[in-house]
C-alpha cells in the first residue's frame, strides 16, 4: 500500500448526492427481494445462503454449508455434488421450460437465431461428446477465443458439463497476451473461431492463435467455428473445423456430477492496475450467487422478461450475467454480436424495441458514451418495455446515472449500481430494485448475505461521511479459491493488507455517506495526494462530467514539486463543444472553476487536456496508470490489455502539438 499522510481516513469526502428514487408501489408489491430478505440473512448467514444453494439441483447433498478452516481457500457446499450444466440447461427442460428461449442471438451483420432451451441441450450435448472425442478428460482445460457467438455459450457450458476447466480470452486480445494465457493454464485445447464481424468488417481470429499455439506445447488441438468466412491457414496436424466435429456427434449425453468445488473456469482480470491476475472459480457456491443475485438484483422474472447483459462474454461479467447466472435462472435474454454503433448509434435501442427489452445491463462508458451521441437516438425508439437498467465496471459519475434513467429508463425504471471484480464471481454491493431508495452515483449497500466495510489503514471502521478503503470481511459463497498456480500472490494480494482482521482487501477506496451508504471512489492506487488531501479520481471525474460540456474525463495525480501531486484531467469534450473550436484556454478556466465550485478549490485541476479519446481496457474501463505514465512524461507501461492501442499515440502525439 502507499503511504498516508492524512492520518486515519484514507480519503477526503468531497461530492455531495441527495437525490434518491424509491422503487413503485407497483415494482415494490410483485420484487423477488424485499426488506425481509436482508432480514433473513442477518438472522443466519449460512442458512440463507443454504436456502440459495437449494435452488439448484444437487446430485449430493452437502455435509457443510461452509468451511473455512483452511482460510483463506474456501469450500462451500463442502461434499455436495451438482453439474453446473445440467443446471443451466437440462434442468429446465426436464421441467417443461424445453421450448422456452434460452438466447436470442443477434448478429452483427443482421442476421439472428433463436435458441431454445431444448436445443440448446442439444447443441451443449452435441459439444460435449466433441470435446470428449479430442480426448480431454476431467480437469484438463480449454482456451477459448471467440467473439459473442452462440458456439462460445455451448463451449463454456459443454465444458462445465464435462468439468474442463474453461479459460476465455477475449477475441481481440494479441497472440502474445493469448499465448501467455494458454501457457499458465496449460490448456489443450483451443477453441477459436476464423474471424469476427467488427464495425460492419471481418477481423480474422485464427492467425493469432496460429502464432499463439506455435509457442505453446500444451496445445493439441484447435477448434475453429466458421463465422467471418475468411480464408484461413491450416494446420493439419492440429486443427478441424467445428462443424466437421460437432455436428457428427449425438445430441446425448449425460451429465456426470462434479465435486461443489471442481474448478469451473480460469478468469484473468482486466489489467487494469497491472499484470492481469489467473482468478480460479469452482461450481457450487459460484453457481448459488450468481444465479441468486441475478435473480434479487435485477428482479428476474423467467416466464415473462426479456434480459440483455451487453458485456462481453471474456469477461467476468458475461461469465456470471450472460451464461452461468441468468441460464441457471432459466431466463431468456438477448446476446449481441458486434459493436453498438454498426451499422448505425442505434442498434442497442433498435434491439431493445425488436425483442421487448425488460432488464438491460450495461457499462458506464457506454452510458456516457450514448450521453454524446445525444438523446435524441434513444428517444426514436419504443423502450417502454424496460423496467430495470443496471450498470457495473467503474463508478457511474451521478449524471449519467440521471441520464441513464431518464433517457434510457423513460424517468420510471430503478438503476442498480453493481459492485463486484473477477474476484467476488458475483455482484456484492448493489441497490435491490424494489427495496431501495436508489441514489444516483452509489452502489449503497452489500447484498442480503454479504457483508463489506469501509475502514481506515487499521482496519477500523470509518464513520459517515468518511472514506478509506472497501474490505469484504465475511468469505462470500462465489469467492475466488486462488490465483491459478500461485497460491503465494493469493495470499498477498487479497489477504496479506489487513492480515490481522481476516479481510479481503479489494482495492477499491470507498466512503460512507451520511445514510451509510456506500460510494467507490476508485483503484486505491490511483488515490490522489494533493497537498496532504487524500482525493479520488471518482469525485474528481464527476465534478467534470457534470459540466455540460465534458463527455468523459479521467484524472490523474501527477508529481508536484510543491503539493507532491497535482490533478492532471484529461477529457473529451460534447459533439458541440469540441465542433465550436472553443476549447482554449477560457472553456478550459471555465472547466477548472466548475470542479473548483462543485467540490472545492483543492480539487482543481492544475492540468486539463482536451483528448479524442481515452485508453480503456476492453471492459471499458479507464486505464489512468497509462495516463499518469503520459502526464508524468514516462514511457507508457503495459497496454496488452487496450482495447485500441493506437490510443495511447494518439493521446501523446496529441498533446506534444500542444492540446
Ligand atoms: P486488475 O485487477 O487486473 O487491475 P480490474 O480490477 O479492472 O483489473 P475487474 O475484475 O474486471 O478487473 O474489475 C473490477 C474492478 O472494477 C473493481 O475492483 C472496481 O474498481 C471496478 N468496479 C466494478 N464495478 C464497479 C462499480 N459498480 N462501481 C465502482 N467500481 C466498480
Ligand atoms: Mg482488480
Amino acid at each position: 500500500m502507499t503511504d498516508h499522510p492524512g492520518q486515519g481516513a484514507a480519503l477526503d469526502n468531497l461530492l455531495d448526492e441527495s437525490r434518491t428514487f424509491p422503487p413503485s408501489q407497483e415494482f415494490a408489491a410483485h420484487a423477488n427481494a424485499t426488506a425481509e430478505t436482508y432480514a433473513r440473512a442477518n438472522a443466519d448467514r449460512e442458512a440463507f445462503w443454504a436456502d440459495q444453494a437449494q435452488m439448484l439441483h444437487w446430485d449430493t447433498a452437502w455435509d457443510q454449508v461452509l468451511d473455512w478452516s483452511d482460510a483463506p481457500f474456501a469450500r462451500w457446499f463442502a461434499g455436495g455434488d451438482l453439474n453446473v450444466a445440467y443446471n443451466c440447461v437440462d434442468r429446465h427442460v426436464a421441467a417443461g421450460n424445453g421450448d422456452r428461449v434460452a438466447i436470442h442471438w443477434e448478429g452483427e451483420p443482421g442476421d439472428s437465431r433463436a435458441i431454445t432451451y431444448a436445443e440448446l441441450q442439444r447443441e451443449v450435448c452435441r459439444t460435449a461428446n466433441a470435446l470428449s472425442s479430442l480426448g480431454l478428460a476431467k480437469g484438463d482445460r480449454v482456451a477459448i477465443y471467440m467473439q459473442m457467438i452462440p458456439e462460445t455459450v455451448f463451449t463454456m457450458l459443454a465444458c462445465a458439463r464435462l468439468g474442463l476447466p474453461h479459460s476465455v480470452v477475449f477475441a481481440g486480445f494479441s497472440s502474445e497476451a493469448l499465448r501467455s494465457r494458454i501457457d499458465d493454464a496449460q490448456a489443450r485445447v483451443v477453441v477459436t473461431a476464423d474471424g469476427q464481424f467488427r464495425r460492419g468488417s471481418v477481423a480474422p481470429l485464427k492467425p493469432a492463435v496460429d502464432e499463439a499455439v506455435a509457442q505453446a506445447p500444451s496445445v493439441e488441438h484447435v477448434v475453429v467455428v466458421r463465422r467471418g468466412g475468411n480464408e484461413v491457414a491450416w494446420n493439419t496436424g492440429t486443427d478441424v473445423w467445428w462443424h466437421d466435429i460437432v455436428e457428427r456427434q449425438s445430441d446425448q449425453h449425460t451429465a456426470e456430477p462434479m465435486d461443489s468445488e471442481h474448478p469451473l473456469f480460469i478468469l484473468y482480470t482486466s489489467g487494469t492496475t497491472g499484470k492481469p491476475k489467473g482468478i480460479l472459480h469452482t461450481s457450487g457456491g459460484y453457481l448459488t450467487q450468481v444465479a441468486y443475485t441475478h435473480r434479487t438484483v435485477f428482479d428476474l422474472k423467467p416466464e415473462s422478461d426479456v434480459y440483455w447483459c451487453t458485456a462481453d462474454i471474456g469477461w467476468v461479467t458475461g461469465h456470471s450475467y450472460i451464461v452461468y447466472g441468468p441460464l441457471a435462472n432459466g431466463a431468456t435474454q438477448v446476446v449481441y454480436e458486434g459493436t453498438p454503433n454498426t451499422p448505425h448509434q442505434g442498434r442497442h435501442w433498435e434491439i431493445v424495441q425488436k425483442y421487448g427489452v425488460t432488464v438491460y445491463y450495461t457499462a458506464p462508458t457506454l452510458v456516457r458514451t450514448f450521453m454524446k451521441w445525444g438523446g435524441d437516438i434513444p428517444a426514436s425508439y419504443d423502450l417502454s418495455s424496460l423496467r430495470v437498467l443496471g450498470t457495473v465496471g467503474e463508478p457511474i459519475n451521478p449524471e449519467a446515472w440521471m441520464w441513464f434513467r431518464d433517457r434510457i429508463g423513460g424517468g420510471r425504471t430503478p438503476v442498480v449500481d453493481t459492485w463486484w471484480q473477477t474476484e467476488t464471481g458475483a455482484i456484492m454491493i448493489s441497490p435491490l430494485p424494489g427495496v431501495t431508495h436508489t441514489k444516483p452515483g452509489s452502489a449503497q449497500r452489500p447484498l442480503p448475505g454479504i457483508s463489506a466495510r469501509v475502514v481506515d489503514d487499521n482496519g477500523a471502521e470509518v464513520g459517515r461521511g468518511e472514506g478509506g478503503y472497501l474490505v469484504l470481511d465475511e468469505p462470500w459463497p462465489a469467492m475466488l479459491r486462488g490465483i491459478w498456480g500461485d497460491d503465494e500472490r493469493y495470499r498477498k494480494t487479497y489477504w496479506s493488507t489487513f492480515a490481522d482482521r481476516g479481510f479481503y482487501f479489494a482495492g477499491d477506496g470507498a466512503k460512507y455517506d451520511e445514510d451509510a451508504d456506500i460510494w467507490l471512489l476508485g483503484r486505491v492506487d490511483d488515490v490522489m495526494n494533493v497537498s496532504g488531501h487524500r482525493i479520488s479520481t471518482t469525485e474528481v471525474e464527476s465534478a467534470l462530467v457534470s459540466h455540460r460540456d465534458v463527455a468523459e474525463a479521467a484524472v490523474v495525480g501527477a508529481s508536484d514539486s510543491v503539493t507532491g501531486q497535482g490533478i492532471v484531467a484529461f477529457v473529451i469534450l460534447n459533439g458541440d463543444a469540441a465542433g465550436d473550436g472553443d476549447s482554449g484556454s477560457a472553456a478550459l478556466a471555465d472547466l477548472r472553476d466548475h470542479v473548483a465550485s462543485e467540490i472545492g478549490p483543492i480539487a482543481k485541476p492544475r492540468q486539463i487536456m482536451v483528448v479524442p479519446e481515452l485508453p480503456k481496457t476492453r471492459s471499458g474501463k479507464i486505464m489512468r496508470r497509462l495516463l499518469r505514465d503520459v502526464a508524468e512524461d514516462r514511457e507508457v507501461g503495459d497496454v496488452s490489455t487496450l482495447a485500441d492501442s493506437s490510443v495511447m499515440e494518439l493521446i501523446s502525439s496529441g498533446l506534444r502539438t500542444g492540446a
